[in-house]
């Protein structure tokens, strides 16, 4: 994959004046979490079904098959949480680490988890080894939808040691080419949104992405009822984020296609929170966030920055910033 100059191009920000680059970072964690939580309302509805009960579901209501609390997030923010406290914990991404945090997380009996996470984290716990075996039928989103602490801790690493460091959380769970093809793609879209790229950057990376594998190509058919196949996944994600202009708008159109609407709206919602900031987050879904989710996102976004070599390299600090 071709080393994208952007990194550089933007290093004006790794002084992070006026806490810009420190924002977008928030802006992705509370947009991953406010996703999952407004997806999980609609997880496994068809858009007929969604239309048929919501007219448009645009608000945080809670509910749908996991019986929500208004504003609950799911596994999705939550395996990345437990991923960003093993990074933050070990000081790197460390696949030992991530493993023992999500079978922590799993032995707190979450609300829900995946087949291909629950097979991971058993065979971990049985051969004590953070790697699964490769397997075909792994490209499940699974480790995608966790990928974000991934995206903050290795800013400013080149494509090369983010795909490394991405592959060793992942194979966890998840060790699958095309799972690590899209997941690379996601974090360098999280990355290039936190340095300043606009949607056209974005636009260019999943578009290398649908070069390297057809499969991914978003241009065509209309996504709607995704599956948790890792290429009906970005493909929804893809198409939400380049048809509208708000993290708002991005979000709606990706939730109301139903299937895997969680999973879509955390991953839409990282990027989009990248993208358009914590600003673009209405306040109404945000006043819904429990305290300690929104919490514990504001904190690993500031801690797992000022883990990457952008701001090593350069001895910037973020910024502390009040809760919003
Ligand atoms: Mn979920
Ligand atoms: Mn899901």
């Amino acid at each position: 994959m071709r080393v994208s100059a952007l990194s550089t191009d933007l290093l004006f920000l790794v002084d992070d004046s006026g806490g810009l680059l420190t924002r977008r970072a928030i802006g992705a964690y509370l947009g991953l979490a406010i996703g999952d939580a407004l997806g999980g309302t609609v997880e496994f509805l068809t858009p007929s079904e969604i239309r048929a009960a919501y007219r448009v579901h645009r608000d945080m209501v809670g509910g749908g098959w996991l019986r929500l609390r208004r504003g609950q997030v799911t596994d999705d923010t939550d395996m990345a949480l437990a991923l960003g406290r093993s990074i933050l914990s070990a000081g790197r991404v460390d696949a030992e680490a991530a493993a023992a945090a999500f079978s922590d997380w799993m032995r707190r009996k979450p609300i829900d988890i995946g087949n291909t996470v629950r097979r991971g984290i058993a065979a971990y716990r049985r051969t004590g080894s953070p790697e699964s075996p490769p397997c075909e039928y792994d490209a499940g989103n699974g480790a995608c939808m966790r990928c974000l602490p991934v995206a903050l801790a290795t800013l400013g690493s080149s494509i090369a040691q983010v795909d490394a460091a991405n592959r060793a959380q992942a194979h966890v769970t998840h060790n699958n080419p095309t799972s690590d093809a899209g997941t690379l793609c996601v974090l360098r879209m999280v990355q290039t949104a936190l340095l300043g790229g606009d949607r056209a950057a974005l636009a260019a990376i999943a578009d290398e992405l649908v070069a390297e594998d057809r499969m991914f190509d978003y241009s065509r058919k209309r996504s709607e009822n995704p599956s948790g196949f890792i290429v009906d996944t970005l493909r929804t994600v893809f198409q939400s984020l380049f048809a509208t202009d708000s993290f708002e708008a991005a979000l709606v159109d990706c939730v109301n296609r139903g299937g895997d609407a969680d999973t879509t709206g955390a991953i839409t919602g990282m990027i989009a929170g990248a993208l358009y900031g914590p600003a673009g987050i209405p306040p109404r879904w945000m006043r819904h966030l429990a305290q300690d989710v929104r919490h514990a996102c504001i904190e690993q976004a500031q801690g797992l920055l000022k883990l990457s070599p952008l701001f090593a390299a350069t001895g910037a600090q973020t910024q502390d910033l009040s809760v919003p």
